[in-house]
């Protein structure tokens, strides 16, 4: 789908519970996604440390997707780095948020059944210092309500669920409705305003 260029990207299931200290099997870094092969997705513990690991880190970005895990009860994390992710959270930086409504596949999402409800995702300005963009992620998160991902401003889309089925339709839901945004936002169309 164009949604992971380059080496980009990175995806994670929280494993169950009689699995600890494994807490999590997530993709290793620099990896391209288009020939991940098993030995590229390692089990990381609690704090991210890999577990029985040979020769593979796991993704930089593992704080991201610990503490969506310890603060959104997420069973899944999925992380695109989409033009059009990219592009509208970029437009949105100072905002700090995209809102989306009035789209039929808005109902693809946990709990909403109509066109007519708007979510927004936050835009979070992007950084290198993964420990404290998820810290500063974690505070603000708690306080949104119905939160389905969120963006890093030029960067990309954070997406989870309570499994990872459930993770996979919320992504393929907010692109295409990024990609609709786009299309407004490129068009001019008044909605957008
Ligand atoms: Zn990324």
């Amino acid at each position: 789908m164009g949604w992971a260029p380059a080496t980009s990207t990175n995806y994670s299931v929280r494993l169950p519970d009689n699995a600890a200290p494994a807490y999590c099997a997530i993709t290793s870094s620099g990896v391209d996604k288009g020939s991940i092969e098993v030995e590229h997705i390692l089990a990381i513990d609690q704090q991210g440390k890999p577990i029985d690991a040979e020769g593979v880190q796991p993704s930089a970005e593992t704080p991201l997707h610990l503490l969506l895990y310890r603060a959104m009860g997420a069973g899944a994390v999925l992380h695109t780095h989409s033009l059009s992710a990219a592009l509208l959270s970029q437009l949105a930086r100072d905002e700090g948020q995209v809102r989306l409504t009035g789209w039929e596949l808005l109902k693809g999402l946990r709990g909403i059944d109509t066109h007519e409800a708007e979510i927004s995702l936050p835009v979070f300005p992007n950084s290198q210092d993964m420990q404290a963009l998820s810290s500063h992620v974690e505070q603000s998160l708690s306080k949104e309500r119905a939160c389905y991902g969120f963006l890093l401003a030029g960067h990309g889309l954070y997406v989870w669920g309570k499994d990872l089925s459930e993770a996979k339709r919320h992504l393929e839901v907010l692109e295409y409705l990024l990609q609709c945004q786009r299309e407004v936002t490129r068009h001019g169309h008044p909605a957008n305003s």
